[in-house]
């Protein structure tokens, strides 16, 4: 950042030099801020009329850079933005997918348009169809749900736990012989609890999706997620970790479950590429997608992969801190994380009594310029109107007029236990760029605002 960045508003035209310190400890990282944090902390906490600008933002975008600069350049100026063909030998997606599938630790990736479609490929390429049953988290994504639905199989909801995630005593009582896969979704940038989900989902022979989107670059016993189950998707739409504004990847050690999500990405046709990888063709032809990516994501996407790990590490790096500031607090519930190291740090979360405290928690802190808010970026899916009629694009489609689609009831009974996580925690966005002074000030906000609430 440069000094450029510090705007001073005309309509308060006398800014005070304290004001103006406030502003440039944040504007400018690096000594300054050493210097700014020192002299503040020396005294005595921040007064709450006097915060930092704490902002988040969108994590990928902030690291833009010339990188992204040069490799759009360079599809414009060898006017090949598609990826199979044109003058100038494009590559970009090519070799994102190559250096995507190193990244994670697995044989394939392919490169979509988004998560949501990635998702549809992933059903795609495990053979999910009508008659089949896939658990879903009771809180994730639309996606996870729509995948399901597309398909013309049953979405059964299991609760969430103290993780946040996937409940693996509510996974395994929701298993029946239908049951053909489970989405395992690691949200708010934490990984399930993988080590009970893959022996459950082994024991009984069903598949395992995971859904990367929130938590690209996580881990989980030192396997980067993606890599654990049958196949992973990854969204790069602009709140996600990396971002092309759009796009999305899925990743797979299986030949046959890459060859037919290649396939379906394609209109169910395979190009040589796909072969040259996976060897010779397993699959016939069949109905697809177009959800091709092009160049231009390609091109921005590989130079935020090639970014990735500082990203996580500065990330980590906040997270880490505050969460170390607050652990210490009588009490104190954090969220329960499975793997603390494989946890990304897109945010810090903690647990409180009842929804009234968990709302007042969030209003002081709030008051005190913090960014907390309840549990963000997903749906709580049993509850929606849409969800409970069951409506799908047809009344004939099939998910819903088998006899265990008819006989399925969602709403808040199917999930109590999710609707009673999601009332008590509070979520505080941690940013990549956060200074030690934002830190500290976060810790010091928490340490105040949640002993106030006992
Ligand atoms: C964002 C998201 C998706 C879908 O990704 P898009 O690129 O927006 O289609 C899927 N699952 C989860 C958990 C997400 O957060």
């Amino acid at each position: 950042m440069t000094t450029k960045n510090i705007v001073i508003n005309t309509k308060n035209k006398i800014l005070t030099r304290r004001k103006f310190l406030t502003t440039s400890c944040i504007a400018l990282s690096g000594a300054t801020v050493g210097l700014g944090s020192k002299r503040l902390l020396g005294q005595a906490t921040p007064k709450p009329a006097d915060p930092p600008n704490i902002d988040p933002g969108y994590i990928g975008p902030q690291f833009f850079d010339k990188n992204e600069e040069q490799a759009l350049l360079e599809v414009l100026e060898s006017k090949s933005p598609f990826r199979y063909w044109g003058p100038g030998n494009p590559e970009k997606v090519l070799r994102f997918e190559e250096n995507f599938a190193k990244f994670m630790g697995v044989r394939f990736a392919l490169g979509v348009t988004s998560g949501t479609a990635a998702l549809d490929c992933a059903v795609a390429g495990l053979g999910i169809g009508p008659g089949d049953e896939v658990i879903v988290p009771a809180y994730t994504w639309w996606s996870d749900y729509t995948c399901v639905v597309h398909a013309g199989a049953l979405p059964v909801f299991a609760d969430i736990d103290r993780s946040l995630n996937l409940d693996p005593a509510d996974f395994k009582r929701k298993i029946t012989p239908r049951t053909k896969a489970v989405i395992a979704v690691h949200l708010l940038g934490g990984p399930c609890d993988m080590a009970p989900i893959m022996e459950i989902a082994r024991k009984h022979s069903v598949a395992v999706l995971e859904d990367c989107a929130q938590c690209v670059g996580g881990s989980f016993g030192k396997k980067l997620l993606g890599s654990i189950g049958d196949v992973g998707i990854y969204s790069f739409q602009v709140n996600k970790m990396i971002t092309s504004g759009e796009g999305g990847a899925l990743v797979t050690s299986d030949p046959v479950i890459y060859e037919r999500s290649a396939r379906f990405h394609d209109m169910g046709t395979i190009r040589r590429l796909f072969l040259d990888r996976a060897g010779p063709s397993r699959v016939q032809t069949f109905a697809g997608e177009n959800f091709r990516m092009s160049e231009f994501t390609g091109a921005v996407i590989g130079a935020q992969l090639s970014k990735l790990d500082s990203m996580l590490a500065q990330l980590r790096g906040n997270a880490r801190a505050i969460y170390n500031g607050i652990k210490s607090l009588p009490d104190i519930r954090l969220r329960y994380r499975p793997d603390p190291d494989g946890d990304i740090g897109y945010g810090v979360f903690f647990e409180t009594k009842d929804k009234a405290s968990r709302d007042r928690c969030i209003r002081q802190l709030r008051q005190r310029k913090v960014p907390a808010s309840t549990l963000t970026g997903s749906v709580l899916l049993p509850v929606r109107e849409s969800v409970i009629n069951k409506r799908t694009r047809h009344p004939n489609w099939p998910s819903f007029n088998s006899p265990e689609g008819k006989k399925i009831k969602y709403g808040p009974d199917s999930c109590r236990q999710t609707l009673d996580i999601f009332d008590r925690f509070v979520q505080v966005r941690v940013g990549a760029k956060y200074t030690q002074r934002i830190n500290n000030y976060i810790i010091d906000a928490v340490r105040r605002v949640y002993t106030s609430l006992t």
